[in-house]
């Protein structure tokens, strides 16, 4: 059975003591009762790492996660973070090419595959962020815009290797814009990146991997959205900052 996924991206949000306030919330949900294939992956800012580890590294079901990493090893890179830092501090996953790292920061389908790649060298698991802007959208070429950034950033990935990432498909039009894809969008487009991850890869591998949907996933909405056969979970921001919001969106796990 494959993962279901709740996973928070706090993006560059919280003061010291406000990220302590939420994850003392989270902290304090009880988790106990989560079903095995249900998990929570709380991706905060660097700097909040270790007390992210320190509020929820035993805690059931739960998973701390950076929201970057750099694609070279070490060096002389200021200011950049190593996959290896991360694994050396217990860190479980990490953010792959989020749309903002992608538009604010030029980052590329082959930098993502160079990423996707340390990542997994150092045991990470990475969270491989997909989608498209509006634009796209509108002249309904999704489809190929999106199975251009899986050839490019994961086709080199053995079916192994595959298997260890989770996929968030996040259409840039309704990240952070409170314009959420309709349950029957987001079904659509889990199903279209299934079918070829399962062209590929093969059907038995693509059923596995776990292919989150990223766009202002709200308590209100995860319900639906989750349902959907291809959804396994969301990728939330805005609402992760509210951690009642949040733990209503994990249970609405399906
Ligand atoms: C995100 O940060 O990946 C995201 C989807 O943001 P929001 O939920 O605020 O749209």
């Amino acid at each position: 059975m494959r993962l279901q996924i709740a996973a928070a991206n706090w993006k560059m949000n919280a003061t010291l003591e406000e990220a302590k306030s939420l994850l003392s919330k989270l902290a304090e949900f009880d988790s106990s009762t989560l079903p095995n294939h249900h998990k929570v992956i709380v991706s905060v800012p660097f700097p909040y790492l270790m007390l992210a580890k320190e509020y929820l590294g035993k805690k059931h079901g739960f998973m701390v996660a950076a929201q970057n990493c750099y694609n070279q090893p070490k060096g002389a890179f200021t200011g950049e973070v190593s996959a290896l830092m991360l694994s050396s501090i217990n860190v479980d996953a990490v953010l792959i090419g989020h749309s903002e790292r992608r538009e604010y920061f030029s980052e590329s389908n082959e930098m993502l595959a160079q990423k996707v790649n340390i990542a997994l060298e150092n045991e990470l698991t990475p969270v491989f962020c997909c989608g498209e802007p509006l634009s796209i959208r509108e002249a309904n070429t999704q489809n190929e815009y999106v199975a251009k950034q899986l050839k490019e950033s994961l086709y080199h990935l053995s079916p192994e290797q595959l298997m260890q990432v989770v996929i968030a498909y996040e259409p840039i039009w309704a990240i952070g814009t409170g314009r959420t894809a309709s349950d029957e969008q987001a079904q659509e487009m889990h199903a279209f990146i299934r079918a070829e991850l399962a062209k590929q890869y093969g059907q038995e591998l693509a059923n596995e991997i776990s292919i989150l949907y990223g766009g202002s996933v709200k308590g209100s909405n995860s319900i639906g959205l989750f349902s959907q056969p291809d959804v396994d979970g969301g990728l939330v921001g805005g609402a992760s900052l509210n951690a009642d919001e949040f733990i209503q969106i994990i249970q609405s796990l399906s």
